[in-house]
């Protein structure tokens, strides 16, 4: 197929970090519907589930295998689930809640090998520790497609390194989606997709286009009765001075709310079980909020 214009959004494939033994017989990564499909009867008859990865996905995942019937342990080699989305407090009321559904979690923890000849029988941490498990899946981030790229002899980093139209080292090559490195970052998720397949859709057809602001990250985990919801830059537990933070928490309910302002923008918020502040926070993100709008919202519940 011939063409003036080329727009690559070949997407991304599962990363995999360097683990020992990791192509036996029983350890899956999740992508496609057909990975799906494969794990669902891998898992027939299993009892025992690792999960690798306490990430979006991961935890999704693990829910969906816990629900299946296996005994399920997430591994997050971060000190907390949800590295990317919360700080440790919300953290550590998530980790309850997972508690809860029957999942274990080992945080902190390192992989170094999947145990087995044939098939798996357990994964090994660092410091030796093992457990048992005859089916794994690891969910540890995406790694961009970069093989066409690299072909068209274009610039890549750990994707390909767009301008602010989404164009590539070569002018009439674009690109957007989970392929694209853009200010030294990837994103990983629809709405970041959508946003800089509008820039490149309107630069490409010669539309007058505003340059590719980055979207700002918000995610919602969707595993059961417990709503989590992050975004913009609220995981740090310690702002920096900057930042006014505002947090109201009920342990006992499962609330948690952080508003973390700067300069009068609301820049991050984190929302447990806070239904009601979940519209706010999407149409106020990064925007300039009053701080007696943010207190009555921290008393207001869900
Ligand atoms: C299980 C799962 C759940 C997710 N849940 C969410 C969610 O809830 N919210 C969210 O925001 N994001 C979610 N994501 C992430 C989201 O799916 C991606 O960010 C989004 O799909 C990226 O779109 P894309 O078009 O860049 O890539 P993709 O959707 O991966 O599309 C790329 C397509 O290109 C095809 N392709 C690759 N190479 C070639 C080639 N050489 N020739 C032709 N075709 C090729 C691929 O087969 C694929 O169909 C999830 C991802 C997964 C795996």
């Amino acid at each position: 197929v011939a063409w003036d214009k080329l727009c690559i959004c070949t997407g991304a494939s599962c990363s995999v970090p360097p683990i020992k033994n990791v192509n036996v017989k029983g350890v899956f990564t999740l992508r496609t519907i057909d990975d799906a499909l494969a794990i669902k009867e891998y898992i027939k008859g299993k009892k025992k589930a690792v999960c690798i990865g306490g990430g979006l996905l991961g935890l999704e995942a693990a829910r969906n295998v816990k629900k299946a019937g296996l005994e399920t342990t997430v591994l997050e080699v971060f000190p907390r689930l949800l590295p990317r989305q919360l700080c440790s407090t919300s953290a550590g009321i998530l980790n309850d809640k997972i508690h809860g559904l029957g999942i274990d979690t080992v945080l902190g923890a390192k992989v170094e090998e999947i145990l087995g000849n044939d098939r798996v029988t357990g994964v090994k941490l660092a410091g030796d520790k093992i457990l048992e498990a005859n089916f794994v899946l690891i969910s540890a981030g995406i790694k961009p497609r970069l093989e066409l790229a690299a072909k068209a002899g274009l610039d890549v980093n750990k994707g390909i390194t767009v301008n602010e139209f989404m164009q590539t080292s070569n002018e009439n090559i674009f690109a957007a989606g989970d392929i694209v490195e853009f200010g030294g970052k990837g994103w990983g998720i629809i709405p970041a997709a959508l946003d800089q397949a509008a820039v490149a859709a309107k630069k490409i057809t010669g539309q007058p286009c505003a340059p590719y602001i980055p979207t700002v990250p918000s995610n919602k985990l969707k595993i059961m009765d417990f709503d989590v919801m992050s975004a913009g830059t609220a995981i740090l537990d310690d702002a920096d001075q900057d930042c006014k933070v505002f947090i109201s928490k009920d342990e006992m309910k499962g609330i948690y709310k952080k508003f973390v302002l700067r300069d009068g923008k609301l820049i991050g918020s984190i929302l447990l079980q806070a239904k009601k502040d979940e519209g706010f926070v999407s149409q106020n993100i990064n925007k300039q909020v009053s701080e007696d709008e943010i207190e009555q919202r921290l008393t207001l519940h869900a």
